[in-house]
């Protein structure tokens, strides 16, 4: 049997094959864009089959401080792949960050985000942007070490470890490899943060040196995120740490058309944990106008991990066809562009009808 005939079959046999996925449905937005995102994967034939788990904010007001529920924790270990919408986080304030903690517990630790313009379809102005952000996603000052020393002062430890940096870096060279990607480049604040930083530089030109036939460079944060922000085109694949990794690749996903349309997959050695990369949307949450665009990535990234790549594919060529004609929700929503603009669920269907 020839190889391609060989992998037609494996995944042939992987699409009848039913997965049990552990689905958190969020707070805010979540709830309308996971129920989306649900009804295609049902429609696609993918056979994944959801578990509810209950974590966030009604679990927090319930009174469990740790904000997810033990039967959640045993659904996770029981079924290693984790489907979550956005939870809420208050802000200067109140529980710790759950996403912060599932993240650290699960040992998540890379967070690989990739955004792509679609113009002329979703307006962008880098119609060429096609860059995939890394980000290490247990270290740096998410490590939640964070003390008052008087009522006013406070602090906040930014932890790197080589062995952290040398997983990110070596992720985010083995994706390049694997996805044919021409050029890694490490964003870092080595000039000011000798030590930490300076750690993550060392340990990216250490491990550039083993793959030589992949481009590398490194820029100091602050002018990095400036040209990704003028020039995405010119970037590749990004590694960085875990702060910079969230606000760059919102940065990203937002000039490529909106933060509501990226996914990402959170990377473990046992688990891994698929989401969208923005926040549960309290502005619009209950409204039924979310753009689900980037959970349904967030479970097209979780059908290829589990080996489902052609239904993967099924879904993403039916969502960019219903992008293709012209059924944008409000946030890509463009006068003369778009045909209509449709609501959470009428996207969905639009996808449905595009499989
Ligand atoms: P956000 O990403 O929720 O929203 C920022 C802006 O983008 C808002 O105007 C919102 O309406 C818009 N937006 C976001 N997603 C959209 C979508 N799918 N369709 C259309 N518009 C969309 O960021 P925020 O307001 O800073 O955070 C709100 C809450 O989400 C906070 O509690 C924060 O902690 C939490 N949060 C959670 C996650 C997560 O669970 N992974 C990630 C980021 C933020």
């Amino acid at each position: 049997m020839s190889e391609k005939a060989l992998i037609k079959e494996v995944q042939e046999l992987n699409s009848d094959i039913a997965i049990k996925v552990a689905v958190a449905r969020g707070d805010g937005i979540g709830p309308e864009i996971m129920d989306a995102t649900l009804r295609i994967l049902e429609a696609a034939g993918s056979r994944v089959e959801p578990e509810f788990i209950e974590l966030g904010e009604k679990v927090y007001l319930s009174g469990n401080t740790a904000g997810i529920e033990q039967s959640a924790w045993e659904a996770i270990s029981r079924n290693k792949i984790i489907l979550k919408a956005p939870i809420t986080t208050p802000q200067g304030k109140g529980y710790k960050s759950l996403n912060v903690t599932l993240r650290k517990s699960l040992g998540l630790f890379a967070n690989v985000r990739p955004v792509a313009g679609l113009h002329p379809y979703v307006h962008t102005h880098f119609p060429e942007m096609d860059v995939v952000i890394i980000r290490e996603n247990e270290e740096d000052l998410y490590a939640g070490i964070e003390h008052r020393q008087t009522q006013d002062v406070v602090q906040c430890l930014k932890l790197i470890t080589r062995p952290g940096c040398e997983r990110i870096v070596r992720y985010a060279f083995e994706y390049a490899k694997a996805y044919g990607r021409k050029k890694v480049t490490c964003m870092l604040k080595d000039n000011i943060m000798k030590l930490t930083d300076g750690l993550f530089h060392r340990v990216f030109d250490e491990v550039a040196a083993e793959y030589p036939t992949i481009e590398s460079e490194v820029q100091i944060i602050d002018i990095g995120s400036a040209r990704l922000a003028a020039k995405p085109e010119n970037y590749d694949v990004v590694v960085t740490s875990n702060l910079y990794g969230d606000i760059i690749s919102d940065i990203a996903a937002e000039i490529g058309g909106s933060v509501g349309m990226a996914g990402s997959a959170n990377i473990g050695k046992n688990v891994a944990m698929f989401e969208a990369i923005h926040g549960s949307a309290p502005d619009i949450a209950g409204k039924g106008i979310a753009n689900p665009s980037g959970l349904i990535n967030a479970a097209i990234m979780m059908l290829a991990h589990v080996g489902k790549s052609d239904i993967a594919d099924k879904i993403k060529n039916a969502w960019l066809v219903t992008l293709e004609e012209g059924y944008h929700t409000a946030d890509i929503y463009q006068e003369g562009v778009s045909k209509q603009k449709v609501g959470t669920q009428a996207f969905a269907d639009a996808v449905i009808s595009n499989l």
